[in-house]
Formats: structure tokens, sequence, C-alpha cells
């Protein structure tokens, strides 16, 4: 590409590298869009899947904020029984309300009860927290199936998103979270969080290549307001900060 286009100063070199990866990045998806699949009518339900540490939490009460501030009504449900205290505290931060279930209950009734309660209350989007621990493939697929099935029971069109959370700092382990829920479930898109340390984050570009699974919105801190819907474009010039001159390509 770069001999066809006769690049020949680094800096058309490197733009030419980059324009090329942003068209490998959406050339390896199937038609999908960034945007969140919202249901025409009714409630629409995401849930959040990935294992322990990774911003699942975070990211739900920064979601839930971003949504309430957007003028919806938002309920969360905190399926994850065994810590259900954190998801607590940013339901009260985002100023939305939330559906525990006691300690250690089946995460299955929780996510029922908060189903039954956003059709009864015209909630306009419901957030499920899920356990993130992964003992085995089996238990995961298990667990995350008898979820979607009562969802669906409920709801026909739902779950409208299944979200899978990975953190960039952990490279290429992120990649292998991925496939190992991908094998668990239909994962429609993926929040990938800690991109405002070093992480750059270009485990993405293989997860997409591999799984073809879209990211749709990045975490860039522990603030509420710290996240940010994804573009690719920005995405990639970001992989490659420090090796182009952003402003001379925004001049172009
Ligand atoms: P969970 O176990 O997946 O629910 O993860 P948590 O939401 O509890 O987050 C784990 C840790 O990561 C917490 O200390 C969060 O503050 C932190 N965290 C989450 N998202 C981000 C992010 O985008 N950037 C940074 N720097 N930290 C984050």
């Amino acid at each position: 590409e770069v001999k066809l286009q006769n690049a020949k100063k680094s800096q058309d070199v490197q733009n030419v590298v980059v324009e090329k990866l942003v068209e490998i990045y959406e050339a390896a998806g199937n038609h999908e869009t960034t945007a969140i699949n919202m249901a025409e009518t009714g409630p629409t339900v995401i849930l959040f899947v990935g294992v322990n540490g990774v911003g699942k939490t975070t990211t739900i009460g920064k979601m839930a904020n971003r949504y309430h501030q957007a003028g919806k009504k938002v309920l969360l449900a905190a399926a994850a029984t065994f810590a259900t205290e954190q998801l607590d505290v940013w339901a009260k931060r985002a100023d939305v309300d939330i559906v525990t279930g006691k300690p250690q209950s089946d995460p299955a009734a929780v996510v029922f009860d908060a189903v039954q309660k956003a059709k009864q209350d015209d909630y306009d989007i419901l957030f499920v927290d899920t356990a993130g621990r992964l003992q085995n493939k089996v238990n995961l697929m298990n667990e995350l199936e008898k979820m979607k099935r009562i969802i669906t029971r409920e709801i026909p069109s739902a779950p409208h998103e299944v979200l899978l959370v990975l953190d960039a700092t952990t490279g290429q382990n992120a990649l292998t979270q991925a496939k190992l829920f991908k094998e668990s479930t239909a994962v429609t898109g993926i929040v990938l969080t800690k991109l405002d340390g070093t992480a750059r984050g270009g485990i993405v570009l293989a997860i997409r290549n591999e799984l073809h699974v879209p990211v749709k919105f990045i975490g860039l801190g522990e603030q509420i307001s710290d996240l940010r819907p994804f573009d690719p474009n920005e995405f990639v010039y970001g992989l490659f900060k420090g090796l182009i001159d952003v402003k001379a390509l925004d001049n172009k």
C-alpha cells in the first residue's frame, strides 16, 4: 500500500499504516455497528459478562449514568450476588434504581425479579451484572444460559446485548478470555477498560480479527464520566500516538 500510494516521507508512511489498520478493523466486522441495540418497545436488557477485576461493575455504573443523563429510566440487577455492595454504590452515584437479592441467593432469581420490575414499572434499560467467577467453561455457560433463558422468556427480544468487559492492560490474556466467553455465550460487543493507563489496547485488533466482535465502549478511568463510545479511527491513531503527529493528520 505504501508503494501504491507512493508514500515517501515517514509521516505519509505512518498515515498509510493507520488508514490500512482502520480498514482491516472495519473489514473484520459483519456490518455490525458500535451502537447499542435498543428494544423497539419495552425495556432494553443488557447483560454484562467478564472475569473479576476487569471493571464490570464500574462500567455498569458509568453506563447507567450515561443513559440516566440522556433521560432514560435505568434499572440495575445485581446478579453477581456475592458482591452486590459495589454495584449498590454505583447505583447511588448514577442516581438509578437497583434490584439485589439476599447474599448468596440464586442469581437467576435476581434476574427474574429485575426483569419483572423493568416491565411493570416501564424502565427503558435494564443492566445485568453477572458473576465473574470462571471455575470452568461448563459452569459459566450453564449460568449464563440460565439467565438468558429467563430473560428471553419474559421479554422475547431480550437480551438485546451481551457485552463482554475486558481489561486492556492484560493484553493476550484478554484475547483468551474473549475466546472463552464467546464459546460460552453469544457475545455481541466488547467494552475495553483501563485505556487511561499505559495500555494501548492493540489486543482489540487481534480480538476483532479472530472473533469478529465489535468494541462498543472504552473505559478511560475510575470516575463516572470516564466512558466513551468506541471510535475505530481515533483508537488506531491512539495506538500510534508518539509515532505519528496527530495534528498533521487533522490538518490534512
Ligand atoms: P469487576 O470485578 O469486573 O466488577 O471490576 P470493578 O468494576 O470492581 O473494577 C476493578 C478495578 O478496576 C477498580 O479498582 C476500578 O476502579 C478499576 N477500573 C475500572 N475501570 C477502569 C478504567 O477504565 N480505568 C482505570 N484506571 N481503572 C478502572
